[in-house]
């Protein structure tokens, strides 16, 4: 029996590989799962699947979690360190799908004890990419992708040497308001903003798709784990989301994956690597969908490309301070303290007012460095708020 543990188990992504896991449950053995608020879909879960720890984020929900639990093998626990210890239990293969920079110290976790660590929490590649992978090398462990434009990268170059790779090409399906016109941004509400044409996920993600700040994300994720330069990586608006990426090679022939918007094939393909199973995912109709468009990202409605750029090409602790102030304008934003279009000029005058900042530019890539400058850029971002208020 494979050892896993599920971290974010009550979220989207947490929910759809909880789905795979129920589909052959003697097939594995589970170690631990964590959530956050949801403290009933974590208890129930955790009784089903027979885990040996349920931990939520929230110390103060301890007493709710144990009392979900009683009467069961479970062990209960709450707190980012109890997140850390049971991600640092023994287990073949962890799924890691918090959301936010939180997601990071549990994953690095995860890679110290030699686990295969399945990565959707992108915010771990984007805050500390270097130090991930350094330490995955160190210990012998594996990353796999599972954001489903990097698991599509993977998948077309299984069998390729990167020498031959020219560029590598992400693909957005446009968001919530791919087909508003640019005027009316500024007044876009939380709900608006929060509704997906094709996939179906949580809602910070969901927001992130419409501002693309989703896909800024993901370009910084390529670069990390493809070892690409920011030049070789482009993004492609692709409203249907059937091809989720494209790698281009130096004889002109470009790989393409598709699929059908379901994130557990790639979750699938990650907890099968390096076989291929039957999954539970509807199969393509092209002769239905009759077409395929493609086009450019408007820069102007989608500034959060641009940054991403610039923090490609800073590096260091700028991908830290980029994804932190993004997720605080994010939380500012559906307080609806700012407006949709405001979270772009925050998190560029962020990075801004961190690029001016002598002794943190070029301060070295280490857990406590990142965790610092995380809580710094927040502060920024509320300076800020606090300022335009003003
Ligand atoms: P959700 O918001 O649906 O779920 C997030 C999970 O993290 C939940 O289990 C939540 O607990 C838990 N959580 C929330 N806050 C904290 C915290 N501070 N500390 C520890 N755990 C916390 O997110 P998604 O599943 O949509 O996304 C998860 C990750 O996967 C993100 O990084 C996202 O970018 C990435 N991703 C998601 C995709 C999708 O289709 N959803 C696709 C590709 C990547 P609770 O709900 O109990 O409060």
């Amino acid at each position: 029996m494979r050892k896993i543990s599920i971290l974010g188990a009550t979220g989207s992504i947490g929910q759809n590989t909880v789905d795979l896991i129920d589909r052959d449950p003697t097939a594995y053995d589970v170690v631990a799962l964590t959530g956050g608020a949801n403290i009933n879909k974590l208890a129930e879960d955790a009784r089903r699947l027979n885990a040996d720890v349920a931990v939520t984020a929230y110390e103060d929900r301890l007493p709710d979690l144990r009392a979900a639990l009683a009467g069961s093998n479970v062990e209960a626990a709450a707190g980012p360190k109890a997140l850390a210890e049971a991600a640092a239990r023994s287990a073949d293969w962890v799924m890691s799908a918090i959301v936010g920079a939180a997601g990071l110290e549990p994953g690095l976790e995860v890679l110290k004890q030699g686990a295969t660590l399945a990565l959707a929490n992108k915010e771990t590649l984007v805050c500390a990419g270097a130090l991930v992978l350094e330490t995955a090398k160190a210990n012998n462990a594996r990353l796999l992708p599972v954001d489903s434009e990097h698991s599509a990268v993977f998948q077309a170059l299984v069998g390729e040497n990167m020498d031959a790779v020219e560029r590598i090409i992400i693909t957005a399906s446009g968001g919530a308001f791919r087909d508003w016109p640019l005027s009316d941004l500024a007044k876009a509400t939380v709900e608006q903003a929060s509704s997906h044409p094709n996939w179906n996920m949580g809602q910070r993600i969901t927001i992130d798709s419409a501002s693309m700040f989703n896909k800024a994300l993901e370009l910084i994720e390529t670069k990390e784990f493809f070892g690409v330069s920011q030049k070789q990586i482009e993004v492609l608006v692709h409203p249907e989301s059937i091809v989720h990426a494209l790698v281009g090679f130096n004889d002109g022939g470009v790989m393409a994956h598709m699929g059908a918007p379901d994130m557990r094939h790639a979750i699938g393909y990650a907890l099968h690597w390096p076989d291929r199973r039957d999954l539970p995912v509807p199969r393509l109709d092209l002769a239905k969908l009759g077409q395929l468009r493609f086009n450019e990202p408007d820069e102007a409605r989608y500034p959060a490309l641009r940054l991403a750029r610039n923090v490609m090409e800073r590096g260091g602790l700028s991908g830290a301070v980029f994804n932190a102030a993004k997720e605080r304008a994010l939380d500012r934003f559906i307080a609806r303290e700012i407006g949709f279009l405001q979270m772009a000029d925050i998190v560029e005058a962020v990075l801004d007012r961190f690029g001016a900042s002598d002794g943190l530019i070029d301060a070295p890539l280490t857990l406590d460095n990142v965790v610092r400058t995380d809580h710094l850029a927040r502060t920024w971002v509320d300076d800020f708020v606090i300022q335009r208020a003003g």
